[in-house]
């Protein structure tokens, strides 16, 4: 019997990648790449989609708190995602691993010919064993940075629009809370980890609260959004928490973990 190999795309949030603080988290960083790398040694694929760039660029350059100007916010985002690509190839590189970088924004996946190229490049480099590291290009527009109707979301509606273009098998969304919550834990003590939802409706959209963390930007709301999408396409999608990236073992096993968003059969 051949080993089945798994196409598994990680998104990790601004909140899992730096701390209270504001610089980067180094050891979550250095525990994800390492535990991604064996992931990818047992033979599977992998995609890992990142955000954090303006948090990061903003420490970088020293700045009061997270800019609110355009032109500072995507100065910072520049700056920072040039860092977070300097320490992922630095870390990956630990492990003999070669990591690519794509930027993209909604054109590249909205024009034809732009998204064939896309998912040809992102073939071609899983072929090569590379891992590609995906974020929105912050830099250059500027829809998702200020627009209230956000269509990535701080990357999670990205995360399944790359899930879906490149037939995953998973999904899984590192945040900042173990999972989906019967309501917001941050505001309900009482509120119950729901381990498994097979359907998205009005009534889930409920249940999700307002725009999430401070170091976060999407919520719940962005989350399952990007879950009824990737659930529709057939993957499965996985929400836990970013602190313990060891549950990525778990996930790739298909033991419970967090709350799963079953994927629809065909
Ligand atoms: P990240 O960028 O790390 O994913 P977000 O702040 O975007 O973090 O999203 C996670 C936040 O969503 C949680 O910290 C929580 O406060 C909030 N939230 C709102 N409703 C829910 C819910 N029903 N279950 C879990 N978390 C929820």
């Amino acid at each position: 019997m051949g080993i089945k190999r798994n196409r598994i795309v990680v998104k990790v949030g601004t909140s899992t990648l730096t701390n209270e603080i504001g610089n980067s988290n180094i050891r979550r960083l250095e525990e994800l790449v390492m535990e991604l790398s064996d992931i990818q040694n047992m033979g599977n694929e992998i995609i890992l989609v990142s955000s954090g760039a303006i948090a990061i660029g903003a420490q970088k350059m020293h700045l009061d708190g997270k800019p609110v100007e355009l032109r500072m916010k995507q100065a910072a985002a520049a700056v920072g995602q040039c860092e977070n690509m300097f320490l992922y190839d630095k870390f990956f590189g630990y492990y003999n691993k070669t990591v690519a970088q794509i930027l993209l924004n909604e054109d590249d996946i909205r024009d034809e010919e732009k998204k064939e190229n896309l998912v040809n490049t992102f073939e071609t480099l899983l072929d090569q064993g590379i891992i590609p590291v995906v974020n929105e290009n912050d830099s250059v527009s500027y829809n998702e940075i200020e627009s209230d109707e956000k269509i990535f979301g701080d990357n999670d509606m990205l995360s399944a629009v790359v899930a879906v273009l490149c037939h995953a098998d998973k999904l899984v969304i590192l945040s900042d809370i173990d999972g989906f919550y019967d309501k917001d834990p941050r505001l309900s003590k009482n509120a119950k980890l729901i381990s498994r939802i097979e359907t998205i409706d009005e009534s889930t959209y409920k249940l999700a609260g307002g725009a999430g963390s401070r170091r976060g930007t999407g919520g719940m709301r962005t989350k399952l959004q990007a879950a009824d999408i990737a659930t529709s396409q057939g993957i499965d999608v996985i929400v836990t928490n970013g602190s313990n990236t060891k549950a990525l073992y778990d996930i790739v096993e298909g033991k419970k973990v967090g709350t799963l968003f079953v994927a629809h059969k065909a």
